[in-house]
């Protein structure tokens, strides 16, 4: 496999979205189109100092900056990689007394690279800072006082030897951020620790069914093709997850990034039907319809306060009731039925109920199977964790086959390097290893299974994020 360059992309006018990445040859799932380091990146407020200032990998024991005490990271590699970004930004630190929030630290940073190199184009990029959009013209009135105030603590902070912006390109800089700003993950790919600015990537438009996806590894973010892409295509991806009736990914997308969405999906209302889908035999009342999707509101809503306090058997018990109460009007693959199942599945993996989770578990994953794009990388991250579910609950058929389900969705999405492909691979030879036995000695499956379960060679499940899918673009919501 080649690692994509730039050579295989263009810059082209998309009729009614502005400028656009085409490909400039034909591509096939799992390839790389390109890769590219960030621009600039910093690590998120709350998590300064258990993820590395330079390669956002999560770590036990993380070495500090000895001047400003503020940066982490892994190592000396780490920290010598670092310097360049860091050093005028460790006085100013040290000058200013506090660190500033990560919107403001991720301007200085832009602005430092851009005082070092110049404004114009970056080795490698297709589109210089200049020349992204900000959006600051479509800022409410909300936006444009957080703006204003972020302008102010950025004027504060921002030393007086180093070079002047004028307020307009401060301005156009926080705007870049707030519509490019891209969210950076860990290692793992399982929680959102920090946000950087990816320029070639801002190029790519908008489909909510694309044909890329774009994966955090190593430092750099990778555009991956998602299946056969012609040469002229324009390469997109999806900014929010698919799961939402076109109706409201088109609000939510008009908010967070004002444009109006015209793909094929969301001028047909593809699969609307299946994200409402009601029981067919016998068919509800439109009224027993409108009833219980008004109750489904409001007990996520309920859901959504319990799991926030972390009143975890609160969270089940309404979950079990709901989805009860849905059985005989919503099809399996409402998004009010899937939306119980992902929470109590999950929730209940972690109180290490695992057969009830595997149950729920599995349905979940029969209803992403109709709705997600094949390679989606969401959809392999469920069956992940449904496999990892239904596997702790001793389903080993049913485990080893999600598992392997997954593994071929993530090779696509993520890559053979990354870390959650290692792991599913390593969790692939153990489950097949384990079906094996367990088709040749049920009562050798056990004792070995008892014995495995002992030394904890699956990763534990992390306690439920109160994040749904986290957004490709940090964006508030
Ligand atoms: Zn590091
Ligand atoms: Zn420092
Ligand atoms: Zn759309």
């Amino acid at each position: 496999m080649t690692i994509g360059s730039m050579e295989n992309v263009e810059v082209f006018n998309s009729e009614g979205k502005g400028r656009g990445l085409k490909a400039t040859k034909e591509f096939w799932a799992a390839d790389v189109i390109f890769a590219e380091p960030a621009y600039a990146a910093v690590v998120f407020d709350s998590l300064v100092t258990v993820v590395c200032h330079t390669c956002f990998k999560r770590q036990e024991k993380l070495h500090r900056c000895g001047q400003c005490k503020f940066a982490h990271y892994c190592d000396r590699t780490c920290q010598k990689d670092a310097w360049l970004d860091h050093k005028k930004e460790c006085s100013a630190l040290k000058r200013h007394g506090k660190a500033p929030n990560e919107n403001i630290r991720l301007a200085a940073r832009i602005m430092w690279r851009v005082e070092r190199e110049g404004s114009g184009l970056t080795e490698g990029c297709l589109v210089s800072v200049d020349d992204l959009q900000n959006h600051v013209e479509h800022f409410g009135e909300e936006e444009q006082k957080e703006l204003r105030v972020d302008v102010d603590t950025f004027l504060q902070y921002w030393p007086p030897q180093s070079q002047t912006f004028s307020m307009q390109y401060i301005s156009h800089i926080f705007g870049v951020i707030n519509c490019n700003g891209f969210t950076l993950s860990d290692q793992r790919g399982l929680q959102a620790v920090g946000v950087g600015i990816f320029p070639n990537l801002g190029l790519v438009n908008h489909d909510c069914w694309p044909n890329c996806t774009v994966i955090f590894n190593n430092g750099r973010i990778e555009l991956r093709a998602l299946g056969k892409i012609s040469e002229g295509e324009e390469l997109t991806v999806s900014y929010i997850d698919f799961l939402s009736v076109s109706e409201e990914r088109r609000q939510q997308l008009k908010q967070q990034y004002y444009f109006d969405c015209t793909c094929e999906h969301c001028q047909k209302g593809l699969k609307d039907d299946l994200f409402l889908g009601v029981k067919e035999d016998p068919k509800p009342s439109q009224e027993a319809v409108k009833e219980m999707i008004q109750f489904s509101k409001d007990t996520l809503e309920k859901i959504h306060k319990a799991r926030s306090e972390g009143l975890y058997h609160e969270v089940v018990r309404l979950c079990r009731e709901a989805l009860q109460k849905q059985e005989p009007v919503f099809a399996d693959t409402n998004l009010y039925t899937l939306r119980m199942l992902s929470v109590v599945s999950e929730v209940l993996s972690y109180l290490q109920a695992f057969d009830e989770a595997s149950h729920y578990a599995r349905r979940m994953v029969d209803g992403y199977m109709k709705l997600y794009h094949p390679n989606n990388a969401q959809l392999g991250m469920a069956v992940m964790r449904a496999g990892l579910t239904n596997w702790h609950a001793g389903h080993i058929e049913v485990g080893h086959g999600m598992i392997c389900k997954a593994y071929a969705i993530l090779l696509v999405t993520h890559g053979p390097s990354h870390p959650i492909t290692k792991d599913l691979e390593a969790m692939r030879v153990q489950t097949e290893m384990e079906l094996r036995m367990f088709r040749q000695n049920e009562f050798m499956y056990h004792k070995m299974r008892e014995a495995a379960l002992n030394n904890q060679p699956m990763q534990v499940m992390a306690e439920p994020s109160m994040e749904p899918a986290p957004a490709l673009f940090h964006k508030k919501p």
